[in-house]
C-alpha cells in the first residue's frame, strides 16, 4: 500500500496572517507622491484596523496552503455515505460563470432575462422527467428546506380539504432531516420501524396510519442503501386513509431514469441538485432541493412560478392562491441550477447509466468487504453499502478507528454512526465516480485496516498521525473551533 496518493508529501505548517506580516510589507507599490501631505480630519483619525502588513507572495502561499489542508472531490475519492459525493465537472463552472448568468440581477425585468427564465423552465422539466412527476419548484436551497416546503405542501393539501391532520409516519431509516422538517412545520413525527430486511413492512404502515395522520416521509432508497420494495402498497395504505407520501428523493442518484416516483405512488418529493445532479456541496454552500409534485398539489408550489406564456415567453407567474408562499428570496439558488443544467444536458440518456454504476460500484464494494466486515444486510444494496464495526471490535477496534486509520490511507472517512438503526454504522458510497482502479485502491485499504486491527491494533487507535490535525475532540471541536493552524 505504499502507492496510495496523499498519504506522504510536503505538509507545511502555516501560521495566522497576523504572525506572518512585518510593519512596511506591502502588495503593491504607490507612485510618488506629488502633492503636499495634509492631516486627516481629527474626527477621522485613529488607528485603524488592525490588519497586517503583507506582501502579495504571502497572501498568495498563505490561502494556498490552507486550501491544501482541505480534501475534496477533487484531491481523492470521497465515499462519504448518503452525501453523495461525486465529481462535478469544470464544465458546470464554465456555463455558470457565463457573463449573461453570472452578471444577471434579480430584478432585470422578465424581457430581458428571457435566458435565465428559460434554463430555469427546462430544468423544471426536466426534473419533472427524470422523477415522473408533474410539476417542480427550483426555490428551496437544500434537501431540508425542500422537505420543508413539501411538508407545507402536505399541510396546504389537508388544510384545503377541511381537514388539517396532526401527524406524520416517519421510518426509522429515514434521514435525519426528515422528523426535523416535518416538527418544523408542527407535525408530530411517528417513528415506523423498518422489519428484518430493513425495509417498510405495509402491516406495520396500516396499524399506525390514521385519519389524522397527514401522510409518511420515506427515504427512497432508505439510508440502509436499500430500495423500499413495498413502496406501492405502502402508498395505497396511506391513500386508502386519505394521506399522501413524501419521498425524500436526496438519494435519486441510485434511480435516475430507473424509477418512475409517480408511478410507485409518490406525491411530493424532493431532489438534491448538490448530489445527484452534481453542483458543488460540502461547508455548507449554497444548494437547491427542488420540490416535484403530482398534478394535483400543483397548486400549492411555492410563488413566483415559472411559466411559458402562450406568447412563448417566460414568465414569472404569482396568481396561485393556494401557493405555501415563498420559500427564498428571488428565486432559490440560481448558479447552482445553471450547473445542474449544464451536467443534465451534457449527460443526456446517461444519466441512467451513471446511476447504473453509482449502483454497481457500492455492491462492488459490498461483495469485496463482506467477512472482513461485518454486514448487517446482507442483500443487493442501491449506491451505498452499510457496515458495522462488529469483527474487530473484537479487538477493541471501533468504527471511529478504522475511519480516522483511513484517512492515513488517502481516503476520506465514510459516513460513520450513521443510520442510527445500525449498531457502529460505516456507511459507504463511493458513486460513480470512481473508476474500479480506484475502488479496488479502496477496498484493499479497507483490508489492510481489518488485518490491522488484529496485528497492529495501536495503528488504528493512534490514527491519524500523518494529518495536520491529530484526533480532536469533536464535540470541542464543533463547539469551540480553533481557527489558527
Ligand atoms: C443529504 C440528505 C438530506 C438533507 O439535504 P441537505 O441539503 O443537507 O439539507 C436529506 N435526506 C437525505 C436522504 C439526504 O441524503
Amino acid at each position: 500500500m505504499n502507492d496510495t496518493v496523499g498519504t506522504n508529501g510536503l505538509i507545511f505548517n502555516e501560521p495566522l496572517l497576523w504572525e506572518k506580516g512585518a510593519p512596511g510589507r506591502t502588495g503593491f507599490s504607490m507612485p510618488r507622491r506629488d502633492v503636499e501631505p495634509a492631516a486627516l480630519d481629527e474626527t477621522l483619525a485613529g488607528d485603524g484596523p488592525d490588519f497586517p502588513d503583507l506582501s502579495e507572495v504571502d497572501v498568495v502561499r498563505h490561502y494556498v496552503r490552507l486550501s491544501q489542508w482541505n480534501f475534496s472531490v477533487d484531491s481523492g475519492m470521497y465515499p462519504l455515505g448518503s452525501c453523495t459525493m461525486k465529481y462535478n465537472p469544470k464544465t458546470n463552472e464554465r456555463q455558470a460563470s457565463l457573463p449573461g448568468f453570472a452578471g444577471a440581477h434579480p430584478l432585470l425585468p422578465e424581457e430581458l432575462a428571457q435566458g435565465a427564465l428559460q434554463l430555469m423552465f427546462e430544468l423544471q422539466e426536466y426534473l419533472a422527467r427524470i422523477t415522473g412527476m408533474d410539476a417542480v419548484s427550483l426555490q428551496p436551497a437544500a434537501g431540508a428546506h425542500g422537505e420543508l416546503t413539501g411538508m407545507l405542501i402536505l399541510h396546504a393539501h389537508h388544510a384545503k380539504q377541511g381537514r388539517p391532520r396532526s401527524k406524520i409516519l416517519i421510518p426509522d431509516t429515514a434521514h435525519g432531516t426528515n422528523p426535523a422538517s416535518a416538527s418544523l412545520c408542527g407535525f408530530h413525527s411517528v417513528a415506523i420501524r423498518s422489519n428484518e430486511k430493513g425495509v417498510l413492512d405495509p402491516a406495520v404502515v396500516a396499524e399506525a396510519m390514521d385519519e389524522d395522520t397527514a401522510g409518511i416521509m420515506v427515504t427512497n432508497p432508505n439510508t440502509l442503501g436499500l430500495f423500499e420494495e413495498n413502496i406501492r402498497e405502502v402508498a395505497e395504505i396511506v391513500h386508502g386513509k386519505g394521506g399522501l407520501v413524501y419521498a425524500d428523493g436526496a438519494n435519486m442518484n441510485a434511480v435516475m431514469g430507473v424509477v418512475n416516483m409517480a408511478d410507485s405512488g409518490v406525491d411530493v418529493l424532493h431532489l438534491n441538485l448538490h448530489k445527484t445532479f452534481s453542483t458543488p456541496h460540502g461547508g455548507g454552500g449554497p444548494g437547491a432541493g427542488p420540490v416535484c409534485v403530482t398534478r394535483e398539489l400543483e397548486p400549492y408550489l411555492p410563488i413566483p412560478r415559472v411559466a411559458l406564456g402562450e406568447d412563448g415567453r417566460y414568465r414569472f407567474s404569482e396568481d396561485h392562491p393556494d401557493s405555501v408562499g415563498k420559500m427564498h428570496a428571488f428565486h432559490g439558488n440560481f448558479g447552482i441550477l445553471v450547473r445542474a443544467y449544464s451536467y443534465i444536458r451534457s449527460m443526456g440518456g446517461h444519466l441512467k447509466k451513471a446511476s447504473q454504476l453509482a449502483v454497481l460500484n457500492a455492491n462492488y464494494i459490498k461483495e469485496k468487504l463482506k467477512g472482513t466486515y461485518h454486514l448487517p444486510y446482507d442483500r443487493p444494496c442501491m449506491h451505498e453499502c452499510v457496515f458495522t464495526d462488529k469483527n474487530q471490535q473484537a479487538h477493541k477496534i471501533s468504527t471511529l478507528d478504522i475511519a480516522k486509520r483511513l484517512m492515513e490511507y488517502g481516503f476520506h472517512p465514510p459516513t460513520i454512526y450513521f443510520p442510527l438503526v445500525v449498531h457502529g454504522a460505516i456507511m459507504i458510497e463511493p458513486t460513480e465516480t470512481e473508476c474500479k482502479a480506484d475502488v479496488d485502491r479502496f477496498v484493499e485499504a479497507m483490508k489492510a485496516i481489518a488485518e490491522e486491527a488484529r496485528t497492529q491494533p495501536d495503528l488504528l487507535t493512534e490514527a491519524p498521525r500523518i494529518p495536520k490535525v491529530r484526533r480532536l475532540d469533536e464535540v470541542t471541536a464543533a463547539r469551540k473551533p480553533c481557527l489558527s493552524g
